[in-house]
């Protein structure tokens, strides 16, 4: 006997009809034989709801109360899943996290699953039990309380189930057929990927690509879990939409696979500070501690020992950032002439497994952006990723270029 685990995201399990659907997608892996865990998410917008109402309590919330707030809307979705299972005629049943038990940290809010024991399940899948239904997005923490696993969870639930069974897939039923080149609101010639690279996939997610979690993405990774993203309103084919899997499993790989961008990002200049060892420290360190997560940094070759410093992060955390920043200065720890904020800019990046060995990559964007009259502000790097800040006014012109001139549109 075969197990799969189907996942169902918050549009998928929106209303009873929609459930009753799901119902009946579940019922097709049932009758062809597998042992099915389904990890099912809130109602869409319900989670939205919880938050809200968590926060008009009270801005300074105790976070064991939100998470048991906020894990409810999984375990209604999980009951009413089962419930109509059952009306078919399925052995189904409900499983809440600290039925499970899934295991996690005490981190309210964002706590990591660290063991999910497969006692409880398999002996009712001995007993005949058909199909777990399992609230996604929590779990139970070493002081028996109830934990979340951060906004998206749900995805990373279904990936851990998948790990724990030894599943042979974890199917992702979502709003979207797949994972595109880039976002289709963006660009109209933006294709459907049949196969995509952990690593790949992985710098998507992270990059603001919103249709996996990217805890769930590292899981998969790390447990070597095929994961098929594919939409829960169409048919149902073996082959639909996006396989994320092992690198050596895609036949063909291009260069570049998908653009990614964010535009909510913001970019900081520390004007004309000394150059001198322990500098960074001073100011990297204040930012972490004020919880501003940083992705770009560029140090100017310095002048006369001083030297500018650039670095961007998400817009929402300027006023943090600027709170860190006069705080160093105020305590003397870091002398800066001038603290630049550019609060409209955006990151585009383009990522794929190809670029490892083909070299060229960084000049193709850059004459691409540069033909399209779009400024480079800030460049960084890794193995498969090339991102760059820019004016976010371009952002849809830039996506569009490079979708264009790393031809992603064709298969
Ligand atoms: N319901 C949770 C959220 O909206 C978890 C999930 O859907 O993955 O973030
Ligand atoms: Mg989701």
């Amino acid at each position: 006997m075969t197990r799969l685990v189907m996942k169902f995201g918050g549009t998928s399990v929106g209303n009873l009809e929609r459930i009753k659907r799901v119902a009946k997608r579940v019922g097709v892996e049932v009758a062809r034989g597998h042992e099915v865990i389904v990890v099912v998410s809130a109602m869409s917008g319900k989670t939205n709801e919880l938050v809200g109402w968590v926060g008009e309590t009270g801005p300074l919330h105790d976070a064991r109360e939100y998470d048991a707030v906020v894990s409810s809307g999984e375990n209604v979705t999980a009951g009413l899943l089962a419930l109509v299972l059952q009306h078919n005629g399925i052995d189904a049943r409900s499983w809440q996290g600290w039925q499970v038990p899934v295991r996690t940290t005490s981190a309210h809010g964002s706590a990591r699953i660290e063991d999910i024991p497969t006692d409880n399940l398999a002996t009712k899948f001995g007993e005949g039990m058909q199909v777990a239904v399992v609230a996604g997005f929590q779990g139970i923490s070493p002081e028996g309380r109830i934990t979340t696993l951060g906004r998206g969870g749900s995805d990373t639930t279904a990936v851990a189930f998948a790990a724990a069974f030894g599943a042979e897939r974890c199917d992702i039923y979502t709003d979207v057929d797949g994972v595109y080149t880039t976002d289709p609101r963006v660009s109209a010639k933006a294709r459907r990927i049949d196969r995509i690279a952990f690593e790949e996939m992985l710098e998507l997610a992270s990059l603001g690509a919103k249709v996996l979690q990217t805890r769930s993405v590292e899981l998969a990774m790390r447990y070597d879990v095929r994961l098929r993203v594919l939409s829960s309103f169409e048919e149902m084919d073996e082959n639909a939409g996006t396989l994320v899997c092992r690198e050596e499993d895609i036949v063909e790989s291009k260069v570049v696979s998908g653009v990614a961008f964010s535009r909510d990002e913001a970019q900081m200049t520390l004007v004309s500070v000394a150059d001198r060892p322990g500098i960074s420290a001073a100011i990297f360190g204040p930012l972490a501690e004020e919880g501003v997560v940083v992705d770009m940094i560029v140090q100017n070759i310095g002048e006369d020992g001083r030297t500018d410093m650039t670095f961007s992060l998400p817009v929402d955390m300027v006023p943090r950032a600027r709170r860190a920043m006069d705080g160093v200065k105020a305590g003397g720890e870091v002398n800066f002439r001038d603290l630049l904020v550019d609060s409209e800019v955006a990151k585009v990046s383009v990522v794929g497994i190809g670029m490892r060995s083909h070299a060229g990559v960084a000049a193709k964007m850059f004459r691409a952006l540069s033909e399209f009259g779009v400024n480079i502000k800030v460049i960084t790097t890794s193995e498969i990723k090339i991102s760059v800040l820019i004016d976010r006014k371009f952002t849809e012109l830039a996506v569009q270029a490079l979708h264009d001139a790393f031809e992603l549109q064709k298969a």
